[in-house]
């Protein structure tokens, strides 16, 4: 018997998140190749990237001027690092851009190079902000249930995905959990049932549990609360109608700085550069990574305000804090050349102009029994998938085991979609697809869903 890439992928790759002893008799699926929105595998079948990879390729597979702005500066400058006070004219135009594209005055970029280095960045500067402003006491971070914020052992505190968490325990200490902005689950949350009844006084009382921990760490000790603008883990829970501003002044009030985690979110997501111009409020801090690149090179970023920076750079104090590859000038330039596609050809706008017909198409798979909602923003959608509509009864372990991992991530990309169906809380199928997509590529993806959510249906 020949030895295939198969056998080789199986015996050297470990892949992530992934269980290997699916794998040992069963070869991964391999792609090979993307063009626009659709990827290849090796046999050559189609699917649509209904996922962008992993909500990273925003401009579409397969530009060719990213795959030239990387040669190009390989060959200039393939790499020096922005460590000890060294810079790179890609890293400084590009820490310039983002500044311009970044709400009110977050001005300062520090570089990693990938989002969960960001979130850890963010934690650490806000600790160390606090100590040199003489309130050494605040380092808590509060965030909330069921949201994921990467894997590093402090990112992994913020995240509220216990499952996620306990076979790496203990952890970074001082992380506190609130509960999410899931409206369609408002009642159970809340455990007020009232509360489903209007969602801007979920959105009140979901903003005041963040004041209550607050409160109950003790406003002196909390440092930061990280929030998404809409948190992908659970399924695309978007902010009630004035969340974010009673946010906003809930961390006034107790001095605590507003992390936005648009690691997803930004460049293009939700139509707006950044996450929380879509909502207009205004972050401390923005944490972002994939969509930067539209993953043609790997970087991240933690966007700081002027006024969080300030005694940062003051006489002999530094962040004590670096990434060798933060920074790196192939990915800055891939990056600049990838910022240029977003205003060449408006993808933010086509976001808002399409984001009517994105919605609409998915709402039509609401006629579906296992439907229970649909739900997002611009073009990040999540479909909560119920046993009972009428009660939101969701699936137990076996089932959702059974249907989600048994049967439909495989029955999905089999029908030629890319795309996830997560139970990391309640079970949900992602989408998230390219920016430059339109109605029919959302077609396809409706097509594709009501066929497999059919099936799926009657597996229950
Ligand atoms: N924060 C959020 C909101 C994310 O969605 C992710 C990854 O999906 C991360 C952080 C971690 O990013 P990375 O996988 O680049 O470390």
């Amino acid at each position: 018997m020949t030895y295939t890439q198969a056998d080789s992928a199986y015996d050297h790759l470990w892949m992530h998140f992934t269980r290997m002893s699916s794998y040992r008799d069963t070869p991964p699926p391999m792609i090979v190749r993307g063009d626009g929105a659709y990827i290849y595998d090796s046999q050559g079948k189609r699917y649509l990237d209904g996922l962008s990879g992993l909500f990273v390729v925003q401009a579409g597979h397969g530009r060719e001027e990213l795959a030239e702005a990387a040669a190009k500066q390989a060959r200039e400058l393939a790499f020096f690092p922005l460590w000890g006070g060294y810079s790179h004219p890609a890293a400084v135009e590009l820490a310039e851009r983002l500044a311009g594209y970044a709400p009110g005055d977050l001005n300062k970029v520090f570089f990693t190079t990938g989002g969960g280095e960001a979130v850890e960045t963010a934690w650490k500067a806000a600790k160390q902000y606090f100590k040199l402003t003489g309130k050494p006491r605040k380092y808590k971070v509060i965030s909330r249930a069921v949201a994921y914020h990467g894997t590093p052992h402090g990112a992994l505190s913020i995240t509220g995905i216990p499952e996620a968490k306990m076979d790496f325990e203990p952890l970074v200490p001082g992380a506190h959990k609130v509960p999410n902005t899931n409206f369609y689950r408002a009642a159970e949350i809340s455990g007020v049932p009232s509360l489903a009844e209007d969602e801007a006084t979920f959105g009140r009382w979901a903003a005041d549990q963040v004041e209550q921990a607050i409160l109950m760490e003790g406003p002196d000790t909390v440092a930061a609360v990280f929030v998404e603008p809409v948190q992908n883990s659970g399924g695309c829970i978007t902010p009630p109608p004035g969340y974010f501003e009673r946010l906003r002044e809930i961390c006034d009030t107790y001095d605590v700085l507003l992390v936005s985690d648009e690691v997803i979110c930004a460049f293009g997501r939700l139509g707006t550069m950044f996450g929380a111009q879509r909502y207009g409020y205004q972050p401390d801090i923005i944490t972002c990574a994939k969509g930067m690149t539209s993953g043609y090179s790997p970087i991240g970023a933690a966007i700081l305000s002027d006024r969080i920076a300030a005694p940062f750079y003051e006489g002999t104090n530094m962040f004590g804090h670096g990434y060798t590859f933060g920074g790196h000038p192939v990915s800055a330039s891939v990056a600049l050349a990838n910022l240029d596609i977003f205003e060449r050809e408006g993808l933010t706008q086509h976001v808002l102009d399409n984001q009517a017909a994105f919605r609409a198409t998915l709402e039509k798979l609401r006629d579906l029994p296992i439907v229970g909602d649909v739900r997002g923003d611009g073009y990040f959608y999540g479909i909560e998938l119920v046993k009972d509509k009428a009660t939101k009864e969701t699936f137990d372990e076996e089932e959702s085991e059974r249907l989600l991992r048994g049967f439909m991530s495989g029955a999905l990309f089999e029908a030629g979609l890319y795309c996830r169906a997560d139970d990391r809380g309640d079970p949900v199928v992602q989408l998230s697809p390219p920016l430059i997509c339109e109605q029919e590529h959302f077609d396809e993806i409706e097509s594709v869903l009501r066929d497999v959510l059919t099936r799926a249906g009657k597996l229950l």
